[in-house]
């Protein structure tokens, strides 16, 4: 039986307060729930309990929308998880575009991130396009991106000390970190607000092979040689066009299991997931 090693989890309506030129999550809109809190029960509790078997320990709740706008559906995939699989998942993260966490008066109103911490909850990851707020903005299509200075506070201190290991996921990108120079003050800049981690990668197409707006592939070298001989930043660089990865599943909101977020590419679904 092979081993399963992660498994992202596909929630909420797929609404976003962002309008990304290249959104990766459009793909998956169109077999996403309606209301902020439906799941698909039965296809969690299936995905959950092939990982059990198979040795998995790690979970991301991802989207394809702002995840953190569907809170209810959020809640309810940590209490499944925490109730019905008690002690299997040890690593359990949620990927966010950061805008739900970093503004003080909220017009989403705040995210209930210290009860997801008591529900399971082990690690927020912010994707970035930079460290500078007006070309986040830019990159996302908004007018205002909250800074990134309040954004780490606020993991850290405003909801009560959480413990929660913070993340920047750090798209790179023409126009944006484009350079060893800008990168290496980036990941600097990230260093110094607690980043737990950066994990960084070019600009991708929807199908997930690199597209022409990531930068030059010799700036991409230099970066990524500099993260090898800087190993404390504790940065993943993550370059290339994605390989199919049978140890790592993903759960889509129609309820079937692939391993590629491009959903065309994945070389698995649940008739062949045992081969
Ligand atoms: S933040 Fe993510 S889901 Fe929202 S528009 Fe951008 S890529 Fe799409």
């Amino acid at each position: 039986m092979k081993k399963i090693s992660s498994i992202s989890i596909l929630t909420g309506t797929g609404e976003c307060q962002a309008n990304c030129k290249k959104c990766s999550g459009m793909q998956h809109r169109s077999c996403a729930p309606k209301q902020n809190d439906e799941i698909n029960e039965d296809a969690l509790r299936r995905v959950l309990t092939l990982g059990a078997e198979r040795g998995c320990k790690k979970i991301s709740i991802t989207g394809s929308g702002e995840p953190m706008l569907s809170p209810k559906a959020i809640s309810q995939t940590l209490s499944i998880i925490k109730e019905e699989y008690p002690g299997v998942f040890k690593d359990i993260v949620i990927y966010t575009n950061g805008i739900k966490l970093g503004n003080t008066i909220n017009p989403w109103g705040d995210p209930p991130i210290g009860y997801w911490q008591e529900a399971g909850l082990t690690g927020v990851y912010i994707s970035i396009r930079d460290i500078d707020i007006a070309k986040n903005a830019k990159g996302f299509g908004l007018d205002k991106y909250p800074s990134l200075i309040m954004i780490a506070d606020n993991i850290k201190n405003r909801y009560g000390g959480l413990k929660l290991d913070m993340k920047f996921c750090v798209t790179l990108q023409r126009g944006y970190i484009d350079t060893l120079e800008k990168f290496i003050f980036a990941m600097g800049y990230l260093n110094g607000l607690r980043a737990d981690g950066i994990n960084v990668w070019p600009m991708k197409n929807i199908d997930d092979t690199v597209s022409d707006d990531a930068p030059p592939e010799l700036q991409m070298d230099l970066m990524h040689e500099w993260v090898t001989r800087n190993p404390d930043y504790k940065i993943r660089f993550l370059d290339g066009d994605n390989v199919p990865q049978s140890d790592k599943i993903l759960l889509y909101q129609d309820g079937e299991i692939g391993n590629m977020w491009h959903r065309e590419k994945s070389t698995i679904n649940l008739e062949n997931i045992n081969e």
